[in-house]
C-alpha cells in the first residue's frame, strides 16, 4: 500500500537519505527543511503520513505536531517524530503533543517500513469514515456533537501466560483504565468479542503463540475494531516485525516503563474512540438524513427525492400519484395550554395515527413544524380523499391523552393528484397546500380535494 508522506528535517544529508529509501519502496515523498514550510505544505497539499524531525531551528518537532493536531483539516494525517534522541523525556513530550509513532535515528528500516504500512491503513479508514462524516455536513445533517473524547477510563485485557507480570502491568493500567487478565488465548478471543477498547498482549508468552493471537484478533468480527499494543522483547526483531505486520497498533519494549506504557495506552484509547466516533457518527448521521429524530417519519429531504424518482419513474400522465398535506389545527395553542414538551407528543401521536390510516406503500413522512404530508403511488383523487377523510376522524375522533391531561387535536388537509405527463411534484405539493389553506379558511378540522381544472 503506497501513501503520501511529507519528510520534515532541517539536515539535508538524512532528509536525502530518507527520502530515498522511501521513494524506493514506491512511498510519494515531498519534504520540507523546517517547521513552518511544513506546515505551508501540509495545508496546500495534506500528506498521509508525516514524518517530522524532532530537533529543528525555528519551530521544533513538538510545536509543529501541536500546531498539527489543533488543524482542524490536518489533525487526522498521523505524525511520526524522529529523533536522535533516545530519550524517554522526549518520547513522553512526543505523545503529549499528539505524536501518532516515535522512532530513534537512526532509523530501522524495517520497523519503519512496518509502521508506514500500518500507517497508511489507519489513515485510509479515517479518510473513509471522514469523508462519509464530510459528506453528510455537506447534506445539511450536523452530526452527534464532536464530544470530547476522552483518554481514561478505557476497557483493558491483558494477556500474558505470566500471571505476576500481567498483574503488575494491569496494575499500572488500573490507575486510569480497567484491566482484565487473562492467561488463556482461547479465553481471550472470546472476551474481546465483547467491548474492549485495547487489548496488550505478551509478544514473548512461552506457553501459546501470541502471533496466532494477534492473527486470530484482527480476522474476528467482533474484535477486528479493537487495537493491540504487543509488549516486545526489543532483541527479538523477527517477533517484532511479524507482530506489526499482522496489525499490531504499537509496541512496548520489555521491561515496561509504567509511564510510557501510560501515554502509549492514551494514544491507543484515543484513537479508538475517535474511529468508534466517526463509525457511529456514519450510521447516524445516514440515518437523520433520511428520518425525523421526533416522530421517526422519514422527513421532508426522503419524501421529496422519493416523489421525484416517482414522478419519473410512474410518468403521471399514466400512472396516478395522489398527495395529501396534513396541518394540525391550532397547534399553538396546543404548545401554549400544555406546553412544549405535551406539544411533542401531540405530534408523535399525530404521526402514529398517521401512519397506522395509511397503506405500506404510502410515504407517511413530516414535511415540518406540525405539517405532514403522505404520497400515495398509483392512487387517484377520490381514493386519496376517503384516506384523508379516514385519517381526519382517526385524530379528531379519540382525544389525546397524556397523564391526566386530555387533549382535543384536529388536522386540516388538503388532497391533490397528479394531472397529465406535463405535471411536476413542485406542482403537486403546491396544489395540496392551496387546498388545505382552503380547509383551514373554511373552518379547521377538514378536508378539501383541489380540484382539477376542467
Ligand atoms: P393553524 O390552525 O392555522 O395551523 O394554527 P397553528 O397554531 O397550528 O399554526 P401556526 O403555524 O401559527 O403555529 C404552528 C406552531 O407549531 C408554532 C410552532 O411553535 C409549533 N411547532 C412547530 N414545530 C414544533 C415542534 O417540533 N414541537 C412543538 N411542540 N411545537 C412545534
Ligand atoms: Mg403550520
Ligand atoms: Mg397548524
Amino acid at each position: 500500500m503506497t501513501a503520501r508522506i511529507l519528510i520534515v528535517d532541517d539536515a539535508e544529508g538524512s532528509r536525502r537519505v530518507l527520502e530515498a529509501k522511501l521513494t524506493a519502496e514506491y512511498y510519494q515523498v515531498t519534504t520540507a527543511a523546517d517547521g513552518a514550510s511544513a506546515l505551508e505544505i501540509a495545508a496546500r497539499e495534506p500528506p498521509d503520513i508525516i514524518l517530522l524531525d524532532l530537533i529543528m531551528p525555528g519551530l521544533d518537532g513538538f510545536q509543529v505536531c501541536r500546531l498539527l493536531k489543533a488543524d482542524e483539516n490536518l489533525r487526522r494525517i498521523p505524525v511520526v517524530l524522529l529523533t536522535a534522541l533516545d530519550s524517554r523525556e522526549a518520547r513522553l513530550e512526543g505523545f503529549e503533543a499528539g505524536a501518532d509513532e516515535f522512532l530513534s535515528k537512526p532509523i530501522d528500516d524495517l520497523v519503519l517500513f512496518a509502521r508506514l504500512r500500518s500507517l497508511a491503513r489507519l489513515k485510509v479508514m479515517i479518510d473513509e469514515l471522514g469523508e462519509h462524516e464530510e459528506g453528510s455536513r455537506r447534506m445539511g445533517v450536523t452530526p452527534m456533537p464532536s464530544a470530547r473524547l476522552g483518554a481514561s477510563g478505557g476497557r483493558i485485557l491483558v494477556v500474558d501466560d505470566d500471571r505476576a507480570e500481567a498483574q503488575a502491568l494491569a496494575e499500572d493500567l488500573s490507575i486510569e483504565h480497567r484491566a482484565v487478565i487473562e492467561t488463556d488465548p482461547e479465553k481471550a478471543l472470546v472476551f474481546a468479542r465483547g467491548p474492549v477498547d485495547l487489548v496488550v498482549i505478551n509478544i514473548a508468552s512461552r506457553s501459546f503463540d501470541a502471533l496466532r493471537l494477534v492473527a486470530g484478533l484482527r480476522s474476528g468480527e467482533h474484535s477486528r475494531q479493537a487495537p493491540i499494543l504487543a509488549v516486545v522483547d526489543p532483541d527479538d526483531r523477527g517477533r517484532l516485525l511479524r507482530a506489526l505486520d499482522l496489525g499490531v497498533n504499537d509496541l512496548l519494549p520489555k521491561p515496561c516503563d509504567p509511564l510510557e506504557l501510560r501515554v502509549r495506552v492514551r494514544a491507543l484509547i484515543r484513537r479508538k474512540r475517535y474511529a468508534d466516533y466517526l463509525r457511529v457518527s456514519v450510521a447516524q448521521s445516514l440515518e437523520l438524513a433520511v428520518i425525523d429524530p421526533l416522530t421517526g417519519l422519514n422527513n421532508r429531504r426522503y419524501m421529496m427525492g422519493q416523489l421525484d424518482a416517482l414522478f419519473e419513474r410512474l410518468a403521471p400522465g399514466i400512472e396516478p400519484v395522489a398527495l395529501l398535506m396534513l396541518d394540525i389545527d391550532h397547534f399553538k395553542h396546543v404548545n401554549d395550554t400544555w406546553g412544549h414538551v405535551l406539544g411533542d407528543e401531540v405530534l408523535r401521536e399525530v404521526a402514529v395515527r398517521l401512519a397506522a390510516s395509511v397503506r405500506a406503500i404510502d410515504l407517511p413522512c413530516r414535511y415540518g413544524g406540525e405539517e405532514f404530508v403522505v404520497v400515495m403511488p398509483g392512487t387517484r383523487l377520490s381514493d386519496a380523499a376517503r384516506v384523508a377523510e379516514r385519517i381526519r376522524e382517526e385524530i379528531s375522533g379519540k382525544v389525546f391523552v397524556s397523564g391526566d391531561q386530555e387533549i382535543p387535536v384536529s388536522v386540516s388537509v388538503g388532497v391533490s393528484a397528479s394531472d397529465g405527463a406535463e405535471d411536476r411534484p413542485e406542482s403537486l405539493l403546491r396544489r395540496a397546500d392551496e387546498a388545505l389553506y382552503e380547509a383551514k379558511s373554511a373552518g379547521r378540522n377538514r378536508v378539501v380535494i383541489h380540484t382539477p381544472r376542467s
